[in-house]
């Protein structure tokens, strides 16, 4: 029986980036303009790619809707969502960014340090994270034992153990071979559609456009010298956003 919930999703925004200027170095004709006038908004329940040249400024995009930077001007707001905790983000990096001496777990962990999460709590959600990632067993492993695919994995439950509300993901597939990419956004997607983490809209950035085709329902393209939201790109061939449906969750919970 399939239910399929068909009633319009009412917009409700989880991140408003507004006027976003960046600038690297000192400000002026010395500094870099990276980005310039950028207006973005997420809102609640999508998958939104980000797409352009190199050095267009996604990345730095991301750092500053994660806070990891603050932007020359400009906002990054998260309105409140009536009924719900703050808007809480996590970030994948292409590259890992996983600290190589510490095992499988304890680089999970990490993601809670921060947090002040006792330890018993964090090493109880840590586990609960690789096991809905697909690493069970591979708890005392280092990170130059696992496979590209594998560690990757190990970047997304660090992301996902402090259950975050938004997810930012940065090229996550692309140091991967074409088949375990595959894998891994099926893997991913599959954990969208069944309501099976706590995140309720992504935004990642591609090179890839037929990644971001099965992948979003929306594709904004970044320009570059410097970056902006200059087209948007509605995608109409991934599945029914049906997580909310009383009668869908009904089914998987
Ligand atoms: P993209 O992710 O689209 O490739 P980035 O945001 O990484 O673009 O970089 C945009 C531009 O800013 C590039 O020219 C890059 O060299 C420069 N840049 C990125 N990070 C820094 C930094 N920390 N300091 C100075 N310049 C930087
Ligand atoms: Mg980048």
């Amino acid at each position: 029986m399939a239910i399929v919930n068909n009633a319009p999703r009412t917009a409700s925004p989880l991140v408003e980036v507004r006027n976003v200027r960046h600038i690297y170095g000192k400000s002026g004709a010395s500094g870099l303009l990276v980005l310039d006038n950028v207006d973005l908004t997420l809102q609640d329940n999508e998958i939104v790619g980000l797409l352009g040249r190199s050095g267009s400024g996604k990345s730095t995009l991301l750092r500053s809707i994660a806070g990891l930077i603050k932007p020359t001007e400009g906002t990054v707001a998260f309105p409140p969502v009536a009924d719900c905790a703050p808007t809480s983000v996590s970030m994948v990096f292409q590259s890992f960014a996983l600290f190589p001496w510490l095992t499988v777990l304890e680089n999970v962990e990490v993601g809670l340090e921060a947090k002040r999460v006792p330890k018993d709590e964090r090493r109880k959600r840590a586990l609960a994270a690789i096991d809905l990632i697909g690493l069970d067993g591979f708890e005392s492993a280092y990170p130059k034992e696992l496979s590209g695919g594998m560690r990757q994995r190990v970047g997304l439950a660090r992301a996902l153990v402090v259950d975050p509300s938004i997810l930012l993901m940065d090229e996550p597939f692309s140091a991967l071979d074409v088949l375990t990419a595959e894998t891994l956004r099926t893997d991913l997607l599959d954990l969208w559609f069944e309501g099976r983490m706590p995140i309720k809209s992504i935004l990642m950035v591609t090179h890839n456009i037929e990644e971001a085709v099965l992948m979003c329902d929306r594709i904004l393209v970044f320009s570059s010298n410097p970056g902006r939201v200059v087209a948007e790109i509605k995608v109409n061939l991934t599945q029914p956003r049906n997580r909310q449906s009383p009668a869908f969750r009904a089914l998987v919970e």
